[in-house]
């Protein structure tokens, strides 16, 4: 479908991903508007309408509204996007939103991951215990994020409890990997077929939430393995837009932990860090334009969970780049972002050791 000179992005959801790619869309010359609920944080830069995300005749409605669409979530439930003009398109969001699926997916594409089975019912969990090992961690297939939906198992008498806790609904059980460092891969992949990469990003992760994302991590056997595995995704799906893909660093070998089919938490950093952030790179790709260069200097960002800073705390530190989301505070909420450049040691010490509370 050809689209116009203009387009008029629509985004399904208006968080602080939306926010962050209406920020980028001004500086393009692309329109965006997001479906979500009033008071949602997107609406601090751009139209917000309201639209049931779970319906799909509104989100239908949207759609047609609009010349394109993307997603700043993949827990939209594929039945909801059919028929939509969504970039990346409805099979990757699909694929992206079930953890057995993406599984089998990454085999499929020659990426390994940590052992797995699907567990259906507890007699299947114990099953999946033997062919997984333990510990382990039982994963609910779908509306997993930011460690919601996971319990973990260090012996068998924990298989019914656990089972219970997630509600017996479709599960995967995954052994628990004994990783050196979790990384992430960042690529956009242009209409035309074009694919940029930035640099492995090292992640650190607390309760299961992101905490801090340090970039470049640098080994180039490791950048050139992961660009392997992420052009075979992205050609397999025809993919358009920018995917992440969160790696476990094991024996010096990468296995693949999940991929989110949208701009990722791990990029937030490429705003000041990069010639071309992720969040304007996304749009250019959807919309047809030529992808920006994702040169890259050396950043840190460490996540506001539960609460933001004020601005006078942070203000006494120049280096500092605050990204408040403009969002109530809430314990483990993400509300916002602080990005460092990585030479500025001393102020990461302090703000890593502040924000650990
Ligand atoms: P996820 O929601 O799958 O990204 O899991 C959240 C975090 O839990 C990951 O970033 C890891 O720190 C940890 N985790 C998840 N799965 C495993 C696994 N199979 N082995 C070890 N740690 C894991």
């Amino acid at each position: 479908m050809k689209t116009p000179e203009k387009p008029r992005i629509g985004i399904l959801g208006a968080g602080q991903l939306a926010l962050m790619l209406a920020e980028a869309s001004k500086t393009l010359g692309v329109d965006v508007i997001c479906a979500g609920q009033p008071g949602d944080c997107a609406e601090q830069v751009a139209e917000v309408v309201s639209v049931n995300l779970e319906d799909a005749a509104e989100v239908a409605v949207f759609a047609a509204s609009v010349d394109l669409v993307t997603i700043e979530s993949e827990n939209i439930h594929a039945d909801v996007l059919h028929g939509v003009n969504l970039y990346p398109n409805a099979r990757a969001v699909g694929i992206a939103q079930d953890r057995l699926l993406e599984k089998q997916f990454f085999h499929d594409c020659g990426t390994g991951t940590a052992p797995f089975a699907p567990v259906d019912s507890l007699e299947d969990l114990h099953q999946a215990m033997g062919k997984t090992g333990l510990p382990a961690i039982l994963k609910t297939r779908r509306m997993g994020y930011d460690g919601k939906g996971q319990v973990r198992l260090r012996n068998v008498e924990d298989a019914a409890g656990a089972w219970a806790e997630l509600g017996g609904v479709p599960c995967i059980l995954e052994g628990m990997v004994k990783f050196e460092v979790e990384v992430s891969l960042i690529a956009a992949r242009a209409r035309a077929g074009e694919i940029v990469f930035y640099p492995l990003i090292e992640n650190r992760h607390r309760d299961g939430i992101l905490r801090t994302s340090i970039a470049p991590f640098v080994n180039p056997q490791l950048q050139q393995r992961a660009e392997k595995y992420l052009t075979a995704l992205l050609q397999k799906l025809d993919y358009v837009g920018v995917l992440a893909v969160e790696f476990f660093v094991v024996d010096g070998t990468l296995l693949a932990n999940e991929m989110a089919p949208r701009v990722h938490n791990s990029g937030h950093w490429t705003i000041e860090g990069s010639a071309t952030s992720q969040f304007e790179n996304h749009l250019r790709a959807i919309v047809g334009m030529d992808l920006g260069s994702t040169e890259s200097s050396p950043t840190v960002m460490l996540n506001c969970i539960g609460s933001m800073p004020s601005e006078q705390e942070t203000s006494a530190f120049s280096q500092i780049h605050r990204h408040d989301y403009g969002k109530d505070p809430r314990p483990g909420r993400k509300v916002g972002h602080l990005t460092f450049p990585a030479s500025a040691h001393e102020a990461i010490a302090e703000w890593q050791a502040r924000l650990q509370d």
